[in-house]
Parts: C-alpha cells; structure tokens; sequence
C-alpha cells in the first residue's frame, strides 16, 4: 500500500474534507508497514473498503423555537462499517457539524470500537444545531424532529447511537422517547439512557474514568506515581467532569479546565466541592467556566486553551486540533511527561509529532477514550440480558477494558529500543481485527 497514492485519491474525490483526511492519514501511515505483509488485504483492495464509509444519511431537521418561528438544520448519521458488529457511535450537536467531522469520527469509531474487544462496528452521527443557550422545550423539539428521520436507519441490532458534544442525559432521553413512540418498541437502541429506563451504571463517568485508567497502566511502564501530579485539562464537559474525578480520587492536582470561549487556571487546584460546582454550573444552569474564575477568585484566559500553564500530565477533553505542534512543543519544554486524550483527535499531526520525537507518554484518544463506547456496550449487553449489573461490576469491567486496550497498544507498538508507540499500536490492533473479517466476510 502506498499511503500517500490512497490519501490523494480520496483527496480527490471527497475534496473539502480536512477532518476526514487527517484522520485517515493517522491510520494510514501507521499501519503501512503491517499491512505491506498481507498480501491478501491488498488483492481485496482493503483499504479502500475500509477508508469509505458503508453508507451516509443527510437530511433536514425542522423544528419550531418558542417564538413560533421555523427553524431549519442538517442532520447526518455516517454509517462506516458493521463488520464486527452493529454500528455504534454517538451523536453530536455543534454548530461546527459537518460531513467531514463526522466521518473522520466515525471513521475513528470503528477502529476504537475493535479495540474495546465487544461486538460493535463503527459509526457517527450529528447536526450542525447547538444545544447551547436554547431552552429545554426547543432541544425537545429539535431532538424529536431529528429523530423523525434518524429512526429509520437505526435499531437494537442495525445502529445503536449514543451521545458526544452537545448531547448528554437530556438529549439522549429525548431522542429515545421519540425512537420508543415512532418505534412501538422498548429496546436498547440508544445508550446513555438514564438509569431508570435501561441505562447503565458508570456510563456517564466512563470516558473521563477510562482515560485515567489507561493513563495509570501507561504510568506503570515507567515506574511513575500519579499522586501530587499537575494535570492540565480541558473541557467541561461530560469527559472534563470525569477525568476530573477520578483524578481527585487519586491524589493529582487539576490546575484548569476550558470551554469553547476561554479557560481557568486554578493554582490551588480543583477539589471536589469546586467540581461539584462545575457539573451544577454546566449540566443545570448551563453556564460559563468564566463564571468559575469569578466564585473562586483566580484567572481566567479568554480566547486560549490551556496548554501553556505548566503541567506533568495533560488531559484534552473538549474536541478535535485543540493542540498545535506549539502547544506541543510548550507542554514538552515545560516537562510534561504524559498526554492522554480524553476527546477525538485533539491533537494536530504536527502536536503528535513533537510528542512522539520527545518520547513522552502519548495515547490516542482511539485508545485512552474508548471507556465511553465499551461502556455503551455493556449497557447494550444489560439491555438486552434485561438485567443492571452494579456500579462496582461495571467499573471493574470497563478498567479490565482499558488494561486490555494498553495490553494491545503494548503488543502492536513496541518499538526497537522498547519506547511504544500508542498511536501505532491501537491503530495496528483495532485494523487487524477489522480487516480480517472484512476479508473472510467476502467481497460486500
Ligand atoms: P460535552 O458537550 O459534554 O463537552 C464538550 C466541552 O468541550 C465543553 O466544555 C465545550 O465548551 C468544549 N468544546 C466543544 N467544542 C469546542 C471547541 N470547538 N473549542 C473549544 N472548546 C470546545 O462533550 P463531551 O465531554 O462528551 O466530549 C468531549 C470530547 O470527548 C469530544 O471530542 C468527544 O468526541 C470526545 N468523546 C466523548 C465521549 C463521551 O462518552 N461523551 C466518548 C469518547 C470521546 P462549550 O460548552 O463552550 O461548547
């Protein structure tokens, strides 16, 4: 295979598309070498199959504001591929939406899904409308109108969808009521429901508690305790939130979090009434993190994220290209020793390539993120075993998850003078099992 000749052909015929190219790339270019030594994916044009999503639905949502006036969005749902299971991913609502983000996400899925060792295959969706600052009734109305489409393409065993940016208990609850009513179905077609209608324990903590997971087993590599460590993060969302807590619990100290219109540096650290704080700041009264720097007196940067604030350990867990190859170079000049991504695709080709130069600990949010799908997918099995299992069974489930995940990255990324490669090996490890069934599945 010849990365550079695949990449320029997509290129070419899905111009406009930077998201989508700059993940394919990530993929491509580690998994060259492994892939040159099957010749048999080659003969079944594998990649090719495995780069273009199965299919795309766009349409239009149209939904009525609380003035009366009719509103007009896109939505989307990129179906990538189904290979090792029933497509799964989940649903963002930003205004930034666009085909390109989705499938470089869903894209990103189906890989990550691979590796979280449950039957899931790949997928994303979304719509370019943004949950923040309409009132309940309007997200109501705009779920509902999206579902009115969605539901068609979806189902417990077709496509199971789950939430992302913009789209938490709230959304979730919307959208399932809806999928229920047009349906004439209970089932577990959504994960992220709330706990009293088939959701699962720990699914809203599993991103953020994930991600310290893995972070923990790559600290055990190099003999590192993660007590008294200065994390940087940021987001303040769902992932941010989580990281945050189980970070506390584990004696680190978080010095920032973000959101799209600034950050705050808290050099005392963020402890738990200050996290509290956060979740009611976010998920209630759906505020500012300005408005934190404000109750606890300490700075607030607008317009920047936090990279620059010295850190041991830094957490991305807002969205995608949040770190520049600069950034990168400062959190390495600063003695940063571990980057371990929360959100997709934070950082930039250029971030990834100081961090892999400085051989710091650098995990892919495709690995150190994917706690939140195999969570859904435990919430998938409870659902349809019609049982809950408790809040201990689930996390000593999804930590096996990610010691699992590490294990895989460890075994397909080692390199010659023992450093791992984490991007190298998820990529490797998540292809493999999905190319490999492509290629016994027959040509579909
Ligand atoms: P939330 O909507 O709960 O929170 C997103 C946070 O990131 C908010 O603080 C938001 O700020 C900030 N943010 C969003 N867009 C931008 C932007 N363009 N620039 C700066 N800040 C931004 O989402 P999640 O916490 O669920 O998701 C965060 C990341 O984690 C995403 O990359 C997502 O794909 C990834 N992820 C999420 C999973 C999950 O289970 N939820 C699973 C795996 C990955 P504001 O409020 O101002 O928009």
């Amino acid at each position: 295979m010849n990365a550079q000749k695949v990449l320029d052909d997509l290129k070419r015929r899905f111009p406009n598309e930077p998201e989508y190219h700059q993940a394919v790339m990530e993929v491509l270019e580690s998994i060259e070498e492994t892939y040159s030594q099957y010749p048999e994916f080659e003969k079944a044009n594998l990649i090719e199959r495995l780069c273009i999503p199965d299919r795309i639905f766009s349409f239009r949502v149209t939904w009525v504001d609380d003035r009366g006036n009719i509103k007009t969005n896109m939505g989307y749902r990129i179906q990538h591929s189904n290979a090792i299971g029933p497509y799964k991913g989940g649903i963002r609502l930003h205004s930034s939406v666009n085909p390109s983000i989705l499938k470089f996400l869903a894209f990103e899925q189906t890989f990550k899904n691979a590796l979280t060792t449950l039957p899931m295959g790949g997928a994303k969706g979304g719509s370019d409308f943004s949950p923040k600052g309409k009132s309940n009734a309007e997200v109501m109305r705009f779920c509902q109108a999206f579902v009115l489409e969605l539901w068609k393409h979806i189902g417990p065993d077709i496509d199971v969808p789950a939430g992302d940016i913009g789209v938490g208990g709230r959304e979730i609850a919307y959208m399932f009521g809806m999928y229920k009513k047009l349906s004439k179905e209970f089932t577990g077609t959504f994960t992220g429901k709330g706990l009293e209608f088939g959701g699962s324990l720990i699914r809203p903590e599993a991103t953020g508690y994930g991600n310290i997971y893995f972070l923990l087993e790559m600290l055990k590599t190099r003999n590192i305790d993660i007590k008294d460590k200065v994390c940087t993060v940021s987001g303040s969302g769902n992932v941010a939130q989580y990281t945050v807590e189980k970070l506390i619990e584990l004696g680190a100290k978080v010095v920032t979090l973000s959101d799209s219109n600034g950050y705050v540096y808290d050099p005392d650290g963020i402890d738990s009434e200050k996290l509290e704080y956060v979740k009611e700041l976010k998920e209630i009264y759906r505020g500012r993190i300005r408005e934190y720097a404000e109750k606890y007196n300490c700075k607030y940067v607008e317009g920047a994220r936090p990279w620059g604030e010295k850190c041991d350990i830094a957490l991305p867990s807002a969205t995608q290209n949040e770190i520049s190859a600069d950034d990168a170079k400062t959190l390495v000049a600063n003695g940063c020793i571990a980057v371990s991504e929360g959100a997709n695709m934070p950082s930039t080709p250029g971030a990834i390539e100081v961090f892999q130069n400085a051989k710091i600990l650098y995990a892919p949010g495709k690995a150190a993120n994917a706690g939140g799908v195999a969570t859904s997918g435990l919430e998938m099995t409870q659902n349809s075993i019609r049982l809950s299992w408790t809040r201990e069974e689930v996390d000593a489930k999804l930590k096996n998850i990610m010691q699992n995940i590490h294990a895989q990255c460890v075994k397909y990324g080692t390199e010659a003078d023992g450093h791992v490669n984490y991007v190298k090996g998820a990529n490797v490890a998540g292809f493999m099992k999905v190319a490999k069934t492509i290629l016994a599945q027959g040509v579909l």
